[in-house]
């Protein structure tokens, strides 16, 4: 693969860089368990991420061990919660060697990404002492219960309810696209624990074991949703009286809002340096299709791969930016819904690129088998790129958001109570 530029990060980011080669270089599984297919993706739905995180076999596990003992996981949490406290720079850096060395950089997922910083923002020392360490060890897997058939851009008008009992919550409701229920044991939810006031203040953000102590289920029942590329990786989540303690109730009872703001922001951002790793590398693949076609010197194609060049290298630039930012402040700013309209309309553009470059033979499925329905990755990249503008808040609402909250143009009149959709 043809490599970017380097850029020079400075002395630190260099010792790390060092220390990290020699750690991979010592720990490194054999090359036939270090498939890159394994490797943490921002995609749902057919979320190469959840199948490699949950699905894979005794090599996947080992390797997560293994970087577990290694504490390379949860990488950007802070030192005191377990993480390795390290700043956007690095986690690039790591980023970086991982893909060079060509071994799946393993995360805990929603856990890792979205919840677990939520927690380390909003939560109380009990809390985090007792949540953080289970994200990070692998025992609580987390999938999102936020969007419900009447709640997905307009997350504030969400109905699942949440009823005080005792020192429980008990929570009846509908969630639908939930990605990776049936590899989760965990869901972060929202839930309306008081109807009664404007709709942004009587939400509450519950952590929720979808399974009872007894392993019976907590009153979830979930229906996979079959998708356009033949997996179904995510389901409409059905709850019924499922009960969780009041301490996993994060921020206090109504005020979740705030905590939906973290975790929003994080879903917007927090991948932004690992997006122009795998989309370098999907690129390079495509170079080298284009060239096994002997399609390298038409005019056209040449024009359309310079395009995509340029753009894998400016998200390069802007996840750099962006970490900046997170690190200065925090958390990221309003500024991370740039970089979720960059890349993911790169991606659906890029794909439709290379399904015309192909032709014909982009239309036909590899496998001709009655009953069976197997893509190859560029058909399987076009169709679930179509979701990449929706999940994670979509295309047409990053757009009020960066024009609202970044450029401070006039607010959306559809927004009557002013505050930004999801
Ligand atoms: C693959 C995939 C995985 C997902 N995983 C999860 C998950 O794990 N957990 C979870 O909770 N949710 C998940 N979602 C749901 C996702 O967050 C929602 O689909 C998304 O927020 C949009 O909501 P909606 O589908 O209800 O569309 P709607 O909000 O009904 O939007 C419909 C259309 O109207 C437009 N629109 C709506 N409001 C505005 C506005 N104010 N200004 C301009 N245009 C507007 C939208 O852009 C869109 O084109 C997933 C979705 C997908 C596709």
């Amino acid at each position: 693969m043809t490599t970017t530029m380097d850029i020079d990060l400075g002395p630190q980011a260099k010792a790390f860089r060092d220390e990290l080669r020699q750690w991979l270089e010592a720990n490194r599984p054999p090359p036939s368990e270090a498939s890159d297919e394994a490797e943490e993706a921002p995609q749902r739905g057919g979320r190469g991420a959840m199948a490699g995180m949950f699905g894979a076999g005794g090599g996947w596990r080992e390797w997560a061990d293994k970087l577990h003992d290694g504490g390379y996981l949860c990488v950007a949490w802070p030192k005191e919660f377990g993480g390795r406290g390290l700043g956007g720079i690095e986690v690039a850096v790591m980023n970086e060697e991982f893909a060079r060395a060509r071994v799946p950089r393993v995360t805990r997922g929603m856990g890792e990404w979205l919840v677990g910083p939520s927690i380390i923002v909003w939560g109380t020392d009990e809390q985090k002492a007792h949540f953080l360490p289970r994200i990070i060890d692998g025992t609580d897997r987390y999938c999102q219960g936020f969007s419900e058939p009447d709640a997905g851009s307009d997350l504030a008008s969400v109905k699942t309810r949440g009823i005080v009992d005792g020192d429980e919550i008990v929570i009846t409701g509908q969630k639908v696209w939930t990605s990776g229920a049936q590899m989760a044991n965990m869901m972060f939810c929202l839930c309306r624990t008081d109807p009664d006031v404007p709709k942004h203040q009587g939400i509450s953000y519950v952590l929720v074991p979808l399974k009872r102590d007894d392993g019976s289920s907590n009153g979830f029942d979930l229906r996979p949703i079959k998708q356009l590329t033949g997996g179904a990786g995510f389901t409409e989540t059905f709850m019924t009286e499922a009960r969780a303690p009041m301490f996993n109730i994060i921020a206090g009872l109504n005020n979740g809002w705030r905590v939906t703001m973290t975790t929003l922001g994080n879903e917007r951002g927090g991948n932004a340096t690992t997006q122009h790793i795998q989309y370098t590398r999907q690129f390079w693949d495509a170079v080298e299709m284009v060239r096994s076609k002997g399609k390298q010197d038409d005019a056209l194609v040449r024009q359309q791969l310079a395009w995509a060049y340029t753009r894998t290298e400016i998200m390069r630039f802007q996840g750099l930016r962006l970490l900046s930012e997170v690190v200065a402040k925090k958390e990221p700013g309003p500024a991370s819904s740039i970089n979720k309209m960059f890349w993911s309309e790169y991606a659906q553009r890029f794909a439709e690129i290379i399904m015309n470059i192909r032709g014909a033979e982009a239309m036909v499925m590899p496998s001709q088998e009655p009953g069976q329905y197997r893509l190859d990755r560029w058909q399987s990249d076009f169709l679930s790129t179509r979701s990449v503008t929706i999940w994670g808040g979509t295309a047409q609402v990053q757009r009020n958001i960066v024009g609202e909250r970044v450029l401070g143009m006039p607010k959306d009149p559809s927004n009557e109570d002013e505050r930004p959709a999801r």
